[in-house]
């Protein structure tokens, strides 16, 4: 057990002003892994003002200079992976190998990235008379959540800093040790003081700072539906930009000529990514009504191969969920559906046979367009699966949710799913399995959020327009 103490601000630690400590669980052994403190208004002010007196000399340095930072970053990440992968493993409870792929090789890659992103970037074009300047937005408030903790800050804070932003960074409370390692690393790498400053703590108190001090001008929130409106209605009084990355219940379109058998597992394996704690985790699988039985018999044998078991034990194809209140909630949400009449297909709310840590039962469930499982996030491993007669009325089912984030179409060719995949309310659709393009722009439509994350796309959401006006060049 590890007791932080500090807060990272103006670069420097600074001992944290009140006692008041927040405990971070090992999700897999359910003890407490470290403490970190309850950061308050006052520091996250004061972070916001080193953050403000940075800008003027971090903006006026070349990208140039501002991308060999990150490079420098990139190489303390790297050399500190092993680390970052055990931290995260523990916290999240991700299956050690897959962290290290995703939850450490990700956010390296990005980090990298976004250095190259800007040195391609053109920050100057030209409209007739006018030069238009693309220029940093200024102080960022970033919040970030706990699923994919350290590529989640990656997706602000390296494009932010890179734009020539200055950051606050409040990360999750329930997974912010990764967050304190990328401090040090940072730190590591000589940022000017200020430049970048990290206040760990609570939403309501560090985070709603962030969100309403008149010295930040942009907020780049992820985490839930819930707390974001809270975020947007608090930026509203001082009209920050505000880029917003949020929940989702996207739906995995199973079209009459698929590939069935590759279209099952493919979809049961995008829901149960992290223990189905991703935002664009494919929740709902839509199958036609006349072919339900073979599609879960074909989903039932997938899902019994997703052994679950500590991070750290090498068989392990499911981890834990993060913490007793999401395992709580999941198992709830699970007992709902079958009170609200759904079919129980595999898993269920039971126990599953494991001494220690967060863990729910893979499980699918097949429920009606009513059910309150076929609208609301889960974020556990709880597949639902819904039938459709023809395929309008897949569309109408795949769109009919508050949200809009990703989504999957699985068709005899990649026609057929590219044309239903227009037809999708939706940030992102993959089809026939195809995979993650970490360079592709993320984000959601309706209430899945604003913003949109990664690569070029991701660079531009910090970046502020400027025209300037020439005279006519006289003959
Ligand atoms: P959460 O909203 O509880 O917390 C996210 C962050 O917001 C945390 O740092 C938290 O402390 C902070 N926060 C909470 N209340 C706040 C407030 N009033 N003001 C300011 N900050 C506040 O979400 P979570 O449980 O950490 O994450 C899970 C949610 O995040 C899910 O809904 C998931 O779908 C979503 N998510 C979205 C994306 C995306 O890119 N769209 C990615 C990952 C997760």
């Amino acid at each position: 057990m590890k007791a932080y103490t500090q807060h990272y601000i103006n670069g420097e630690w600074v001992e944290a002003s009140s006692s008041q400590y927040l405990e971070v669980t090992d999700s897999n052994t359910e003890a407490v892994m470290a403490t970190v403190p309850a950061g308050t208004a006052q520091e996250a002010a004061q972070a916001v003002v080193a953050a403000r007196a940075a800008f003027a000399g971090w903006s006026a340095l070349s990208v140039e200079e501002r991308a060999v930072y990150l490079d420098k970053i990139t190489a303390g990440l790297k050399a500190r992976s092993d680390e970052l992968t055990t931290t995260i493993a523990s916290e999240v409870g991700m299956p050690l190998k897959m962290a290290g792929m995703v939850q450490v090789g990700m956010p390296i890659f990005n980090w990298g990235n976004f250095a190259k992103v800007a040195r391609q970037f053109e920050f100057e074009s030209e409209i007739k008379n006018s030069l238009i300047v693309r220029e940093a937005i200024g102080v960022v408030g970033c919040i970030t959540p706990w699923n994919f903790p350290l590529n989640q800050i990656a997706l602000k804070v390296a494009p932010a800093l890179v734009a020539g932003c200055t950051v606050v960074l409040k990360p999750s409370e329930i997974a912010p040790i990764n967050a304190i390692i990328l401090a040090e690393v940072i730190h590591a790498a000589g940022l000017p003081a200020g430049v970048f400053n990290l206040v760990n703590g609570l939403g309501p108190e560090v985070g709603e700072v962030l969100a309403s001090h008149p010295e930040v001008d942009m907020v780049s929130f992820t985490g839930s539906t819930r707390a974001g409106k809270r975020v947007g209605e608090l930026a509203s009084q001082t009209i920050k930009r505000v880029a917003l990355e949020l929940g989702g219940k996207s739906a995995s379109v199973v079209l009459d000529d698929a590939d069935f058998p590759a279209a099952i597992k493919g979809s049961v394996g995008a829901c149960l990514l992290n223990s189905g704690q991703t935002c664009s985790a494919h929740t709902r699988l839509l199958v036609p009504e006349s072919r339900y039985e073979e599609a879960k018999t074909l989903a039932q044998g997938v899902i019994e191969r997703f052994t679950i078991g500590s991070a750290f034990d090498e068989t392990s194809k499911l981890g834990p969920l993060v913490s007793a209140a999401q395992r709580d909630r999941v198992l709830h949400l699970i007992q709902l559906g079958l009170d609200e009449g759904a079919e129980l297909v595999a898993g269920g709310p039971d126990k599953p046979a494991v001494d220690k840590g967060y863990f729910v039962q893979p499980t699918i469930l097949r429920v009606q367009r009513h059910h309150t499982l076929a609208k609301e996030e889960i974020f556990g491993p709880v597949l639902v699966m819904l039938t459709y007669k023809d395929e309008d009325e897949a569309v109408a089912i795949a769109n009919d949710s508050v949200y809009g984030l990703g989504g999957g179409v699985w068709a005899g060719t990649n026609e057929h799913a590219i044309a239903v995949a227009k037809r999708l309310r939706t940030g992102q659709v993959d089809i026939n399995g195809a995979p993650f393009n970490a360079q592709a722009p993320f984000g959601g439509y309706k209430q899945s959020g604003n913003g949109r994350e990664n690569g070029v796309f991701g660079l531009e959401e910090f970046l502020e327009v400027k025209a300037i006006q020439r005279p006519a060049v006289k003959a």
